[in-house]
Parts: structure tokens; C-alpha cells; sequence
């Protein structure tokens, strides 16, 4: 049994003291449900848990025609609200794509952003890892990969980035917002992911003791023309092998403009601006389609067992580009 220290913030002041006070063992907890999971596989090993659910972040507001979400807005409320339905219907499908009922209950807006990679080598700690252990090695690159990224990967770590949720903010030009001991900063959704490189262990631009206080969408031309959808080994209640959030403008038949991002395939969540540039200009046919699919996984690098993943992403591409486009 490990003693772990408990405490409950009541304002975003207060609990940036307290994580201040001990940056190097204490964590947030929002909903918990990435975190105790870790906690009790000995993965993570915070000795003092600051809980955030106190705090006034768990509104969802209107601003100047985007949406302003509150890092501890629940997943199940974040994709059910009217706003993100009607305007942002990629977000919703993203949302609802994921996890389980009761979970998305507790899922936080933040804790969804920063949940760790389910790498099975990652999660077993008798096993090798750059990320949870650096210079450790990596257990999945010569073993079982069948659920590792093939775009983004570097010769420390083959990870792939499990959350719906990130990959449609990537693709609707998300901003993050962040509080801490140095004041507040934003930083844009396609730059908060770290690619692993040789610091695996460094996931995202979050520095100690800081913490997202919510997330921005801005007003999108896109609203009503953004799908996602997402390949899993079972209908629901597993995560994505492949997944694609899109949103296009059309001008008649003519892609105006287009987002793509992809899922399951990438260390992060993968904007691809080469299947972008594919699109933009083009008619919205499958010939078109399928050439930017070509181009989004022109660079991916397939191990022994997830070179199924390369076609897979490229089909799900041209199947919701063609739904987005409405030809499906
Ligand atoms: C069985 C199962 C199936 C799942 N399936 C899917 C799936 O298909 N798709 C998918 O996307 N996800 C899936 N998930 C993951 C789930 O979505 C995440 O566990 C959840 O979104 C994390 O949110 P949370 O609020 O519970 O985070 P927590 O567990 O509370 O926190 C996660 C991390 O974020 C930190 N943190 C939390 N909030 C903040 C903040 N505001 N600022 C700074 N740091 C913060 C914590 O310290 C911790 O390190 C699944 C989870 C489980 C257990
Ligand atoms: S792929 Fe990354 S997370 Fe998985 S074992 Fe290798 S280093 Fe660790």
C-alpha cells in the first residue's frame, strides 16, 4: 500500500499553488479515469492527487461565433451539446466514437487531451519503455505492434495517440489554453502534441505544474460539412485502428477548402496538410479522395504487424470525405 495525499481545489489560483508547492509528485485529476487506471498499475505514481472538479471550468460559452469549452466540461456533454451538434458535428461524432456511456460521463475536456498512449509495453511496467522509463528501450518496436502508429514514429518510440477527441480538434484549428506558474499562455491544437523523437517521455508542451484551463474553437465556415469516423475491432467500447475527422467548404461541386486530420495511425493526433492541399481546388470525387488518402499516409512506416493500418487509413479517408461531401 502507497500513501497518497488528497486535496480538492476551489479556484484555478489555488490549485496552481498547491501543484507549485510539489511540481514533481503531484497531478491534477479531473475525471480520473486515464489516471487511477495508471495509478493502479503502478504506471503513474503521483504521491499528492489535487482534484480539479472544484473549479469553474466546466462551462461550454459562445464567443464571437466559436465556442469557448471549459477543460472540465464532460465528454458526454461537450458532444451533446446543441452548439457543437449543429456547428461542429465532426466533435460530437469524435466524442460519441469513444470509450463507453459511463465513461464519457466522467471524461474530462483536459484529461481527454492529455490521456497516455494504451501501448500495452507502456502499461506493463515488468516490460521495457522509453516513455515510462527513458533509455529503458522499447518493447513494441520487435513485438507485438499491431495497435502502433505508423506516421510520426522515431526510433525510440512506435506509440500511437489513442484520443477521438484530438484528432477532430486538430482538425477544426483547436487553440488550448493554459494557466500557470508563469501566467496564462495558448498554444495551438496542431502544436501541443510532441512527436516522439528521442524524448518520448515528453508527450506534450505542458510544463510541470501547469494546467488547461479550456479550449477554443474558432467560428468555422466548415460547420456543417465535418464527419468522423472511426475502424475499431468492435462496434463500440474499443480504440480506433484507423479514424479520420474531415471538414470541407464546397463551391458547388469544387472542394473550396478542406481539414483533415487522422487517428490511430499517428504518435499524435495527425493533421495532415498534404491530403489538404490534395483536395483544395479539386472536384469532390473519389478520384480526388483518394489521391489525398495517397498523400496522408505517403510517409507512414509500417512494422511487422500494423502494415494493415496504411490501407485501412486510406479507405476510411475516402469514406468520410465521401460522407462529408454528402456522396456517400
Ligand atoms: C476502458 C476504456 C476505454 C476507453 N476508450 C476510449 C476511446 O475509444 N477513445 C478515446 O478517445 N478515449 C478512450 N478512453 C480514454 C478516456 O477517454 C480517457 O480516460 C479520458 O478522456 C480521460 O479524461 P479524465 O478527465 O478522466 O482524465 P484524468 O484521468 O483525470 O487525467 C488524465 C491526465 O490528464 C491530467 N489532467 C486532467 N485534467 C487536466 C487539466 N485540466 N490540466 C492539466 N492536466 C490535467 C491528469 O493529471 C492525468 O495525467 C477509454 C478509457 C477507458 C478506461
Ligand atoms: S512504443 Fe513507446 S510507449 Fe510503447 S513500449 Fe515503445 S517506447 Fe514505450
Amino acid at each position: 500500500m502507497r500513501p497518497i495525499d488528497y486535496t480538492a481545489a476551489h479556484d484555478v489560483k489555488g490549485a496552481l499553488q498547491t501543484l507549485a508547492a510539489r511540481p514533481l509528485d503531484s497531478a491534477p485529476i479531473g475525471g480520473g479515469t486515464n489516471l487511477v487506471d495508471l495509478m493502479k498499475i503502478h504506471v503513474q505514481n503521483p504521491a499528492l492527487l489535487v482534484d480539479i472538479n472544484g473549479l469553474p471550468l466546466a462551462e461550454i460559452q459562445e464567443v464571437e461565433g466559436g465556442l469557448r469549452i471549459g477543460a472540465l466540461v464532460r465528454n458526454s456533454d461537450l458532444a451533446n451539446h446543441p452548439l457543437v451538434r449543429e456547428r461542429y458535428p465532426v466533435l460530437s461524432e469524435a466524442l460519441l466514437a469513444g470509450a463507453s456511456p459511463q465513461l464519457r460521463n466522467m471524461a474530462t475536456v483536459g484529461g481527454n487531451i492529455l490521456q497516455r498512449t494504451r501501448c500495452a509495453y507502456f502499461r506493463d511496467i515488468s516490460q521495457p519503455c522509453n516513455k515510462r522509463e527513458p533509455g529503458s528501450g522499447c518493447g513494441a518496436m520487435e513485438g507485438f505492434n499491431r495497435m502502433h502508429a505508423v506516421l510520426g514514429t522515431s526510433a525510440q518510440c512506435i506509440a500511437a495517440n489513442p484520443s477521438d477527441m484530438s484528432v477532430a480538434l486538430a482538425a477544426l484549428d483547436a487553440t488550448v489554453h493554459v494557466s500557470g506558474p508563469q501566467g496564462e499562455r495558448t498554444v495551438a491544437f496542431g502544436d501541443f502534441h510532441l512527436l516522439p523523437g528521442s524524448t518520448p517521455e515528453r508527450e506534450t508542451v505542458l510544463r510541470p505544474g501547469e494546467l488547461i484551463t479550456h479550449v477554443s474553437l474558432p467560428a468555422s465556415r466548415f460547420a456543417a460539412r465535418s464527419r468522423y469516423l472511426k475502424v475499431r475491432d468492435r462496434a463500440s467500447y474499443a480504440f480506433a485502428l484507423a479514424s479520420a475527422a474531415v471538414a470541407i467548404e464546397l463551391d458547388g461541386k469544387t472542394i473550396k477548402d478542406a481539414r483533415v486530420a487522422l487517428g490511430g495511425v499517428g504518435t499524435k493526433p495527425w493533421r495532415s496538410a498534404e491530403a489538404e492541399k490534395a483536395l483544395i481546388g479539386q472536384p469532390a470525387d473519389e478520384v480526388h479522395f483518394k489521391a489525398a488518402a495517397a498523400a496522408a499516409l505517403k510517409g507512414a512506416k509500417p512494422r511487422a504487424h500494423n502494415a494493415f493500418k496504411v490501407e485501412l487509413a486510406r479507405r476510411t479517408l475516402v469514406r468520410v470525405l465521401a460522407l462529408a461531401a454528402g456522396l456517400a
